[in-house]
């Protein structure tokens, strides 16, 4: 059995990075600066979108996503319940209601159909999780949203490298929120990024991320000294700083590179995880291309008594570490109380929240410790 355990989601840090953060930190400025505005301009450039603001976490980019849309209160928001809590609990900062939505078994994705269902006159944006690192159907969102007059916001945390027919997403829908959390594809520490092409809204997102203050109100310590700035709207304090972006530029310098050796690994993991009781990802739509963040294996119940719990827990005691990417956000206990859900309302995704297990996938991982994983999960169901 593995010596060490296996710590899930850690991520591949080079010298690069540590050069560049040790620079950064001789440098005399350490705050947000030029190396977040050559982090912005090398991402936009990397996805293929007009504008891009560094903000410090994706769910700082979702909350400003959503301000910029209009959203406030009397409003509703459909979101995926199948997500991590801040894609929604940003809509209860803006003081709008939280619609949640259920999903298509086979890609984890929001149902555009039940999305369809949900939609009243007080529905005001739809915020899209591509999950795993898999496009969601932007065809059809796209369609439903056009119809009915509603603002698109890409949660795309899983979802740097994904493309959708071609397009990179995070750039289909009015707003792309990106996050560089210490699990993601491409990390900062903590970190996130919001794309668009509506150059207002960046202009606003921008102001906003950094207490309302009129724009480039960081340059104001700068060799041109001393610049008064004003104050034009009550903002947050969400910005990146240098030192953040300094880990971002070499990660995205690497993305491909990282991509490409996860996806060897998943390819490997489809292989040979092949004949157990486990429901593997689906192949990929043609024109599509999957970003590989997580590998998230169903427990096939209808074959094996092993429960995911138990799964977990066996992968422990072997020495591997694992994730649960998600168990439904509408049964979790704010929102099951706030919003009266209960068992069975969002049937597919409580299915998969049942189900689901992520198992090891970071461009770290050696071919030691794919065959650990491989091996340890082989061993369960043995
Ligand atoms: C990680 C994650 C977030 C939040 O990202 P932070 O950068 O930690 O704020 C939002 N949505 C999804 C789907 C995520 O997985």
């Amino acid at each position: 059995m593995r010596k060490d355990f296996l710590i899930f989601g850690s991520p591949l840090i080079g010298q690069e990075e540590i050069d560049e953060v040790v620079a950064t930190l001789k440098s005399g400025w350490i705050g947000t600066g030029p190396k977040t505005h050559r982090f912005e301009e090398e991402f936009k450039q990397y996805v293929r979108a007009q504008h891009a603001v560094a903000v410090n976490s994706c769910t700082a980019a979702l909350h400003l996503s959503l301000i910029t849309a209009g959203v406030g209160p009397g409003d509703e928001v459909i979101v995926p319940s199948i997500t991590f809590a801040s894609t929604a609990n940003v809509v209860v900062h803006c003081g709008a209601k939280v619609v949640f939505a259920d999903c298509e078994r086979a890609t984890q994705n929001i149902d555009p159909e039940d999305v369809r269902r949900r939609i009243t006159d007080k529905t005001k944006a739809i915020i899209v999780v591509h999950m795993a690192g898999r496009s969601a159907n932007m065809g059809e969102l796209m369609a439903i949203a056009k119809e009915h007059h509603l603002a698109v916001i890409e949660d795309a945390a899983h979802a740097v490298e994904t493309e959708y027919k071609g397009r990179k997403v995070g750039t289909i829908g009015d707003l792309g929120c990106y996050s560089f959390y210490t699990t993601k594809n491409l990390v900062t520490a903590e970190g996130g990024m919001v794309v668009t092409n509506n150059e207002a809204y960046a202009e606003r997102i921008r102001i906003l991320s950094l207490h309302g203050m009129s724009a480039d109100a960081w340059k104001r310590y700068g060799s041109e000294g001393y610049k008064h700035y004003d104050v034009v709207e009550a903002g947050y304090k969400y910005n990146m700083t240098d030192i953040q972006a300094s880990l971002g530029i070499h990660q995205l310098a690497r993305i491909e590179k990282s991509w490409q050796r996860r996806a060897a690994i998943w390819q490997q993991y489809n292989d040979e995880l092949q004949g157990l009781p486990l429901i593997l990802p689906a192949p990929v739509e043609k024109g599509d291309r999957h970003a590989y963040h997580l590998y998230t294996v169903l427990i096939d119940t209808d074959k094996t008594n092993v429960t995911r719990d138990e799964f977990l827990n066996e992968m422990t005691k072997r020495n591997i570490g694992t994730g649960v990417h998600f168990r439904p956000l509408h049964l979790r206990q704010y929102y099951r109380r706030a919003l009266e859900h209960k068992e069975g309302d969002l049937p597919n995704t409580e299915w998969i929240g049942a189900r689901t297990a992520s198992i090891p996938l970071s461009a770290k991982l050696t071919d030691d410790d794919v065959r650990d994983v491989i091996d340890a999960i082989k061993g369960i169901f043995a």
